[in-house]
């Protein structure tokens, strides 16, 4: 399933681990970065990933 490794946004307090996330899709380059940066799951993410999609 699209797990992917993890992956913010500068300016957001989560971090995102799933490509179906329209949230972790909607990151502007700019401010993407690699790792959880010590930030928590987004709550999408998490629910996308206990439904195994
Ligand atoms: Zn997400």
């Amino acid at each position: 399933m699209p797990k992917v490794n993890p992956t913010h946004a500068a300016d957001s307090s989560v971090y995102h681990n799933n490509s179906s996330c329209t949230e972790r899709n909607n990151i502007e380059t700019r401010n993407k970065r690699d790792g959880t940066g010590g930030k928590t799951l987004c709550s999408h993410c998490a629910r996308l990933n206990r439904e195994g999609k």
